[in-house]
This record gives structure tokens, sequence and C-alpha cells, in this order.
């Protein structure tokens, strides 16, 4: 029957990081000693404090409907949020609560794009950009990086990609899936580019903001020139070990908002009333009391990078954020393992998955074929035996 479902789902590519831990749970469920380090999900179990602000609001009978926006002391957290940690001010009429920065992202595609438009992807991306910019019939064009620039992308790249056709750009810094940060230096020369540009939304995804080793995070929103045409998302699933509390959000100019309010209320409506009163308390928190989480990544990082630093042919950038490794498998290519002939990072994910039982995602996905991701969200013991596993793997 599938002849029977609509060009748009047909088209539409699957979630290759959501596969691959379906996969991971599918193999683990047939016995399979699987390390799942597909997915990027902390864990962590939600800190005390918030989730007690969930259970009162339970028994404060927070139950009913809530603003498609969110509740108005939500958006007022999250525009102090702003304020503290962004140095962007908005009014909670400029801000939307959703579920999941997933689903902010999609009501800014579908409320700015129209057939035709061109969105940049400076790659690697998230797997989702692309596929949301397809389903809002947008087409989009990659930004390509390597692992010898940080994957980072140049000024003169972007202004090469910019064509009259250009409606939008996605950044995301800290990055998923390369842990590249860029400098508020770098930023600033992009901006200088896009201020030329005035047809130009910029949505900058800054969902990992908290999980940084360094590089202060800098948002593109700060920048005078580009507020009116910038929509800041961010969310509490990363900082907050919250993945499945589904709370993401975003401020952008009040128009903006307003479309996606109408978007989400044909949709969703608004998001779970008990996670977003146990959001307010998160936000309101000094980021302090997470850094704990923030500094066990930092150790499986170093962790991992040392390890991988031992394995043949496996070249690593060294991510400033997020809980990815990004490393270029390239080497591999064109090689016979244990029987198994190489082609690309698909194979070669595919290869770990059944040599050494431990999962990953392709490059693929993310527009970086050369490379996969590795999640160091999982203890250290799971990280050592991975990386061990897949060395004995390659021999
Ligand atoms: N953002 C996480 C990841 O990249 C969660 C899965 C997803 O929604 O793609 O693994």
């Amino acid at each position: 029957m599938s002849n029977q479902l609509s060009d748009r789902i047909n088209n539409l590519p699957t979630s290759q990081t959501l596969a691959m831990a379906a996969k991971a749970r599918e193999l683990k469920t047939q016995g399979k000693d699987i390390i799942s380090l597909s997915l990027g999900e902390p864990d962590f179990n939600t800190p005390d404090f918030i989730k007690d602000a969930a259970i009162e609001a339970i028994q404060e009978n927070y139950n009913a409907y809530t603003p498609v926006n969110g509740y108005l002391e939500l958006r007022e957290a999250i525009c102090r949020k702003f304020k503290r940690d962004n140095n962007i001010h908005y009014n909670p009429e400029q801000i939307v609560v959703s579920t999941g920065a997933k689903q902010s992202i999609a009501n800014v595609a579908m409320v700015l794009l129209n057939p035709g438009d061109e969105v940049l992807l400076p790659a690697p991306y998230w797997v989702s950009y692309s596929a949301i910019a397809t389903l809002a019939e947008a087409k989009f064009v990659e930004i390509p990086s390597t692992i010898e620039t940080d994957f980072k992308i140049t000024p003169e790249q972007l202004e090469a990609a910019i064509t009259p056709k250009t409606k939008m750009i996605f950044f995301n810094s800290p990055n998923n899936p390369s842990g590249t940060v860029y400098t508020e230096e770098e930023f600033r020369a992009l901006g200088k580019v896009l201020e030329k540009y005035p047809h130009i939304y910029i949505l900058s995804d800054e969902i990992y903001e908290h999980i940084n080793y360094g590089t202060p995070n800098f948002s593109i929103a700060s920048i005078e020139s580009l507020y009116n045409r910038t929509i800041t998302v961010n969310g509490v699933a990363k900082a907050f070990a919250m993945t499945g509390w589904r709370i993401g959000y975003l401020g952008a100019p009040e128009w903006i908002a307003k479309a996606c309010t109408k978007m989400q209320g044909q949709i969703t409506s608004g998001t779970n009333c008990i996670a977003q009163r146990a959001t307010i308390t998160a936000l309101d928190n000094p980021v302090s009391k997470i850094q704990f989480m923030v500094d066990e990544f930092k150790v499986r990082r170093d962790l991992i990078l040392n390890l991988l630093g031992n394995v043949e042919g496996i070249k690593c950038n060294v991510p400033q954020g997020a809980f990815y490794v990004f490393p270029d498998v390239s080497y591999y290519f064109g090689k016979t393992v244990q029987g198994v002939k190489i082609e690309n990072a698909s194979d070669f994910a595919l290869f770990i998955l059944e040599k050494a039982n431990v999962a990953t995602v392709t490059g693929e996905a993310f527009g970086a074929p050369d490379c996969i991701r590795i999640s160091y969200a999982a203890s250290q013991d799971e990280i050592k035996e991975a990386v061990k596993r897949i060395a004995s793997a390659l021999k």
C-alpha cells in the first residue's frame, strides 16, 4: 500500500539518529550485547530540583490546556534566560514554547519557506535540518567543511553560496555532529556577510549551548543589525537531561513568533503542562547546578579522543562542545576488512555495528560522507569497551 502514501512522506528520509537508536534497541532485545553510541542524549537523570517542580505542578493541578505559545510565566523565564546567558532581549510575545527544539525548527521552516526557496546548511549539520527544509518544499544547499578547518565555514564560502533565492541559513554552535564551536569573532565575520543580504533569515540552534568546554558561547541575535531577522532556538533536553520531557523554545521577531503560534495551534497546540512548569524551575536556577554533567562530558570527551587516537585510520577534531566525536574514517574506504568491503561511511557504521556490536550514525546523514558520529553521552566503561571493540574489529 505504500504507493498510497503521499509524495511528501515517500520522499522524506528516515531520521538516521532515531533509526540507529531503534536498531540498537532491537538488537539488544534479541539478546545482542550492543553498546549504543548512536543517539545524542545525556545518560544522567533529570536533576531532583526539576523533578520536584514537576511533582508539585501535578499536585497543584496543572492539567488543562496551556496557551499555544506556552505559559506566560515560562515565556517570562525564557526571556530572563536569554538576557542572562545570551545578551538577547526578547519580550514574552516573541517567545514560542514547543514540543522539543525540533518542533521549534519545523515551525520556523513552515512559516518562512516557500517552494523553491533555498536554505543554506553549513555541513556537517544535524540530520533533521535538511529533512525539515524539504518538508517545507524548500531546497537545501550545503556549504561543505572538512576536519582540517575544524568543520568551520568561512565568510567567503558563505558569500559564494548566497543567491537571490536564499531565504534562510541554519547555524548550530556547539555543533551536532562535529562539536565545533564558533567564536564570537568568527560569528561576527559571518554576520558581516549576512548584513549585506537583508533577504536572508537566520536560524540559530543553540541547544548545546551549555555543553561547552571553554569557547564562550555567542548568540548571533545579539548582533544588533541581525536581531530583526534572527530566530534563536533552544530547549532543556541536553543541558538539563530532559530529552523525553520535550520542551524546546524560540525567540524571534514578534511577527515570526505569532506565525509559529498559528502553525502550532493547528498541529499540536501548547506543549505538555507539567513539563512547562518544570522548565520554569530549570531555567530560573543558576547554570552552575548542571555543571557537574558538563564536567563529566569533558572527561569522557578526553577519554574517547585519547582512545580513538590509537586506532589506525581514525582522524578526529577536538570537539569544543556537545557530546559527539565525528571522526573521519575515509582511510578505510575501498579496503576490505574481515572479508567486508567498506566503500563509504554507511558501510563503516554498519561494519562496526555487526562486527563490534557498537552503534554509531553514518556521517552521510549529516552531509559529511567521510565521517561517522559517535555519541560519548555514555559511561566511561562503555566508552572504553566500545573503542576496544572497534579497534579489534578493524585490526
Ligand atoms: N538530537 C539528538 C541526536 O542528534 C536526538 C535525536 C534526534 O532527534 O535526532 O541524536
